[in-house]
């Protein structure tokens, strides 16, 4: 380990507690006697209380907090229920000494010059370009849908200029476009779509097709040339040392103190703070006033094996059999180089920790409703996937908090981004009380 390096570590150690440390350096004492410590102060009086108080160590609550103390010179508490920050990207290595995603795949790309930069400033990148198959009628066929995959399923041998015409041969074509199943078959006809969406869509929403939101299997494009890459962002990139190394770059900074298992509930009550920003599900912020908002969960089985290489792709989908819809094999993601290999089946549950929100009209009416509570609370400011009830990537995660930011900053976000550090707040970051 380098000198810097192991600076860096000491640093973090010092800013990041865990429950069992604050008891530990408290003895018996309770979270509330930990608050001293944690706002730098010998009682917790006013004077000594944080500027922000951030719930979620995840892309949203991680920019937001390193923002308000690196271009703002804000004190900022930043708690998170699991042991971990990161978030569901966060990643670590397995005891075979692999680098995985605890939560599944995390594949980074965006459009956004402006993400893409901000990232930057805590990461060295990898170029990756993200390639998936699935197992259809017992071949590997690429997902997208593109010339190869309609040529291999029907034994046909169409070019890019056939491709089109075939393609609207077999299209339906419904009044309008409105749900996931009205996407894919007027796009590629009803075959393809049992064959490539139905049962995948299925397996990983509980739902069909026909009662989801288009915006869901619109995710997926149709492709008539032979591109097999997932994505066709400006940037693919990974981070170079994981994702975890990304955040602990961004929150090693004297103002920010992390606090993991902890839920926010249990700890803000004692620390007087002038802004909260919460990126957890709405709906429990709220005690459920009107009720659970849907989010599908995921079960993750991770497995080792004694080979270099197990599949033919970063990842293989499984539409139409087994209960799993795809398994990821990490080394394609990383660029590791290891004699073993490790992958992730992932199981869909309706219940477990909250990953999807669910797409569908009677959700986005429910969560209006939690919307427009969150709107009544202007000293708590809502963002991420699951506090704003969206099917976000990450890099528009990133693009909401750092929007954020700039909203309370008074600048652009570009700014935000590329001018140097800004320490005059604007009146929106003044303190005020709570
Ligand atoms: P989260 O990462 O969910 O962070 C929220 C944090 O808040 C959590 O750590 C949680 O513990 C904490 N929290 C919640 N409530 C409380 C509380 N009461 N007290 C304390 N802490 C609390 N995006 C991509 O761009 N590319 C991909 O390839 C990709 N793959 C994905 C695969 C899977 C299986 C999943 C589930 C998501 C994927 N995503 C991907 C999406 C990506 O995970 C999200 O966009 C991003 O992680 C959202 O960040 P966030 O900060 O909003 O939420
Ligand atoms: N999808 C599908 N078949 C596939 C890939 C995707 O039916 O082979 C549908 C499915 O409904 C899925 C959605 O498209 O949930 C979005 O896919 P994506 O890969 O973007 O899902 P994520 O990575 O967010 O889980």
């Amino acid at each position: 380990m380098g000198k810097e390096e192991s600076s860096r570590d000491k640093k973090l150690s010092t800013n990041k507690l865990t429950r069992r440390d604050t008891l530990k350096l408290f003895g018996t004492g309770t979270l509330a006697a930990a608050v001293p410590l944690l706002t730098g102060s010998s009682t917790a009086d006013e004077t000594k209380r944080v500027d922000v108080a951030i719930v979620g160590a995840g892309f949203a609550g991680s920019v937001v907090a390193a923002q308000m103390a690196r271009n703002f010179g804000k004190k900022v508490l930043l708690i998170d229920r699991r042991n971990h920050v990161g978030g569901n990207a966060y990643d670590h290595y397995d005891c075979n000494g692999i680098m995985v995603h605890k939560y599944g795949p995390h594949i980074f790309h965006t459009n956004s010059r402006d993400v893409y930069e901000y990232l930057s400033k805590f990461t060295e990148w990898r170029p990756y370009e993200h390639r998936v198959l699935a197992k259809v009628d017992g071949t590997l066929v690429p997902v997208p849908i593109n010339l190869d995959t309609v040529n291999k399923l029907y034994n046909l041998n169409l070019t890019t200029d056939e491709i089109e015409q075939y393609l609207e041969s077999v299209s339906e074509k419904p009044e309008a476009i409105r749900t996931s199943e009205d996407v894919v078959v007027s796009r590629v006809g009803r075959d393809l779509y049992e064959k490539m969406f139905r049962g995948y869509t299925r397996k990983q929403w509980g739902l069909d097709p026909s009662e989801l939101d288009a915006s869901v299997t619109a995710r997926i494009p149709v492709r008539t040339n032979r591109d097999d890459r997932y994505f066709t962002d400006t940037y693919q990139v990974m981070p170079k040392h994981g994702y975890t190394r990304l955040f602990e770059n961004m929150l090693d900074h004297k103002n920010i103190t992390v606090v993991l298992n902890t839920c926010y509930r249990e700890i803000v009550k004692y620390v007087p703070y002038a802004q909260l920003v919460y990126t957890g599900p709405v709906d429990e912020f709220f005690d459920f006033r009107y009720g659970k908002l849907p989010y599908r969960s995921l079960e993750f089985r991770h497995e080792t094996h004694d080979q270099p290489q197990l599949q033919p792709a970063a990842v293989i989908n499984y539409p139409n059999e087994h209960a799993y819809t795809r398994v990821t094999e990490f080394k394609y993601l990383t660029g590791q180089v290891h004699h073993q290999t490790s992958v992730v089946y992932e199981y869909p549950r309706a219940e477990g920790d909250p990953y999807y929100p669910v797409p569908r009209p009677e959700n986005a009416a429910l969560y209006k409703k939690y919307e427009a509570l969150a709107a009544s609370r202007p000293e708590v400011h809502f963002v991420g996937r699951l506090a704003t009830y969206k099917y976000y990537n990450m890099d528009q995660v990133v693009a909401q908090a750092l929007t954020l930011c700039a909203k309370l900053s008074g600048a652009t976000r570009g700014e935000l981004v590329r001018k140097p550090p800004v320490l005059e707040p604007t009146a929106a970051l003044r303190p005020t009380a709570n």
